[in-house]
């Protein structure tokens, strides 16, 4: 039996990204020691008071099927949120809750492209977004940010690039790279969009771990919020990675539109958890400034553990959970580095060339183990690059 092309399509660029990490899985359950610096979930479980929350709600009767695009005491959550953060008036019913924000990014691409349109996505990305746009049956154009320029999104590139696109996806402050951008970059990125007509997608699933300057949404700016789909998340502001509650905010018709998709796939969030995204929004607000502040520290940590390295250099992250490391001074590829610090070091990165071209012969380190066991590891990385270094010159 034929599977369809749309299905057999949607691998490939980007879905590489995590063979070390299954290679690292793999040591662990043989009983080898790893220390895991590969995906981005917290070392930490949700905090109890969320799961109390939760439990209550569950326990207090809400198992049944959900309100489809989420409750309205949540949404009304999410767009105060979201309007105290940017300035802008937020709508409750401008705000979709999905199923995490990988659920909002596939959905802001069904609502915005159509068979075979372009889609352009800033390289280096998050390994999930080729996939998503494929899935959607979108096209993938990239546009480079390079390190040289602090990883900004290049922005002749992108104006090349614009007219054969429908839609653009952003995302700050950034995975893998950690940019936090700029108001010229937005300020850019708004002028482009709106003289070629593009939409924004706008991931900011991180908009609380900003190490250096301020978090702006490209939606606050001029012209912009009826062309922007905002995709937000609890997974990494509020530790709950593992429930899958996430949202887009977009324009009206937009977001009553989508509620098509939400009867196609998930039938909405279950009840619980949405009410336990509620809770966290009210009463946990000082865990968003936690969690900002604990992956700050661990990122200074990691450039001193990492600093004065010959067989690596790097950008420090202006945001972010990651720190991205460029390793071609060694002579390897990332990805022959990760497999080969897999190997001799225990210590599991995730390879570059999974994030793109633009980040080929990088490696990208994930801040998610304690203090004490991330200096000893990136101390041990930072060694071990001086060797390879010492080999290949
Ligand atoms: N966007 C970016 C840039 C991410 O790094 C992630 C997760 O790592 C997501 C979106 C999706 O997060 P979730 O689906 O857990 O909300």
């Amino acid at each position: 039996m034929q599977m369809s092309r749309r299905i057999l399509g949607v691998g490939g660029d980007g879905s590489d990204a995590w063979d070390v990490y299954e290679r690292a899985r793999e040591r662990q359950a043989a009983g080898k020691p790893v220390v895991m610096l590969t995906i981005g979930d917290h070392d930490r479980t949700t905090p109890r008071p969320i799961l109390d929350a939760m439990h209550r709600s569950a326990v207090g009767g809400n198992t049944g099927y959900a309100a489809m695009r989420g409750s309205a005491s949540l949404r009304a959550a999410i767009a105060r949120r979201a309007a105290e953060r940017t300035g802008i008036a937020v709508a409750p019913e401008q705000v979709v809750v999905t199923a995490g924000g990988q659920a909002a990014l596939f959905a802001a691409f069904i609502a915005t492209l159509d068979p075979g349109d372009a889609a352009i996505i800033v390289d280096p990305y998050y390994a999930t977004y080729p996939l998503t746009v494929r899935a959607a049956s979108g096209r993938v154009l990239t546009v480079a940010a390079r390190p040289e320029t602090g990883f900004q999104i290049d922005l002749e590139d992108l104006a090349a690039k614009a007219a054969e696109a429908r839609v653009l996806l952003i995302n700050t402050p950034n995975n893998p790279t950690g940019a936090v951008y700029s108001e010229r970059t937005l300020a850019g990125v708004a002028e482009i969009a709106q003289r070629h007509d593009l939409w924004l997608i706008s991931d900011e699933v991180y908009d609380v771990q900003v190490h250096d300057g301020v978090h702006l949404s490209a939606a606050a700016f001029p012209g912009m919020a009826e062309r922007t789909l905002v995709i937000g998340s609890m997974s990494k502001s509020h530790m709950m990675t593992g429930s899958r509650l996430g949202w887009m905010i977009a324009p009206l018709p937009v977001a009553e539109q989508i509620g098509d998709l939400a009867i196609a796939t998930t039938y909405g969030v279950p009840g619980f958890i949405q009410d336990a995204a509620e809770y966290a929004l009210a009463e946990q607000s000082a865990l968003e400034d936690e969690v900002a502040e604990l992956y700050a520290r661990r990122r200074q940590v990691a450039l001193a553990a990492l600093a004065g390295s010959n067989g690596l250099s790097l950008t420090p992250p202006a945001g972010g959970m990651y720190v991205m490391a460029d390793i071609r001074g060694t002579g390897l590829t990332g990805k022959a580095f990760a497999h080969l610090l897999l190997e001799e070091e225990g210590i599991a990165v995730l390879p570059g060339e999974g994030f793109g071209a633009a980040a080929a012969g990088h490696v990208r380190i994930a801040l998610t183990v304690a203090e004490d066991v991330l200096q000893d590891a990136l101390r041990r990385l930072a060694r071990f690059a001086d060797r390879l270094a010492r080999g290949a010159a």
